[in-house]
């Protein structure tokens, strides 16, 4: 494939599986009338979900889930060694993602509630740029496919990509979608980064931030709107909590 008659380079890529439900590979696969065109601008270099092909010579590693016992740690680590961009792809890579819900809990207590005398192995919840340097974040839970295609295009020809820098909302209004406030459903819209096209005020759902703040989000705005629209500061900060994008935002 060639554009302007410049030859892409094809990014030896590998994915690669840590704690997580997996649902970020498969937007991947599943997404099949482009999945052709997808494998054939990469050199795949592994993807355990996807493919037989084993090889450690990767330029670009992209990272599924969050990092929750020592072993990953070590595994990690080694993956950063080999690779020249190291990705985080969906929620639970970039902030530790629904995973990280466990880290309110005493782990050792709930480790014995659940297994017994037979406890397993577990940590609280890291996200990947708490163990190794990460280049890029991919949020979404899962990740649209449509972004990483673009983004893996953008690296192909060697050129820079940026995120949207507006909210949610913005993506939401362009698809002519009532309000959730209206509907006495809380959003997280107006201080979440788009590029997800908004799908869940679409079908009838508050969005639930799963791609982290949106650029200099109006914290302040938006507290006193759900507080107008009658909702409590414990849902406000529950719903923030839920996907651990706004970690450092609480709602007073
Ligand atoms: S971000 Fe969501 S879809 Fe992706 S692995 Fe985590 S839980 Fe699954
Ligand atoms: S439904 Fe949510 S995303 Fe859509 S306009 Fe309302 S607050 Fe914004
Ligand atoms: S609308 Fe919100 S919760 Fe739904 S995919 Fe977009 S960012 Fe995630």
């Amino acid at each position: 494939m060639e554009y302007l008659g410049i030859k892409p380079n094809k990014p030896k890529v590998a994915v690669f599986d840590f704690s997580g439900c997996e649902g970020c590979e498969l937007q991947l696969v599943n997404k099949e009338d482009t999945l052709i065109d997808f494998l054939s601008a990469i050199d795949l270099r592994g993807w355990r979900e996807a493919s037989s092909v084993i090889n450690d010579d990767y330029d670009i590693a992209l990272i599924e889930g969050s990092i929750t016992r020592d072993d990953e740690i070590k595994r990690l680590e080694k993956i950063r060694s080999h690779a020249k961009v190291l990705v985080a792809l969906g929620s639970c890579a970039c902030f530790g993602g629904v995973n990280q819900m466990k880290n309110v809990f005493d782990l050792k207590k709930a480790n014995q509630e659940v297994y017994g005398d037979k406890p397993k192995e577990t940590a609280k919840v890291k996200a990947v740029k708490d163990v190794v340097k990460v280049d890029l974040e991919i949020p979404g839970c899962p990740i649209s496919k449509a972004e990483v295609e673009s983004i893996i295009r953008h690296l192909a020809w060697g050129m820079p990509f940026s995120y949207p820098v507006y909210p949610v909302c913005v993506e939401c209004k362009q698809r002519f979608t009532t309000c959730m406030f209206e509907k006495g459903l809380m959003c997280l819209g107006p201080i979440t980064m788009a590029g997800c096209n908004a799908p869940c005020p679409a079908g009838g759902l508050g969005c639930w931030g799963c791609r982290g703040p949106a650029k200099d989000p109006n914290y302040e705005s938006f507290f006193a709107i759900a507080r107008e629209r009658g909702f409590s500061t414990a849902e406000v900060n529950e719903r923030l909590n839920f996907f651990g994008g706004f970690q450092e935002v609480n709602a007073k």
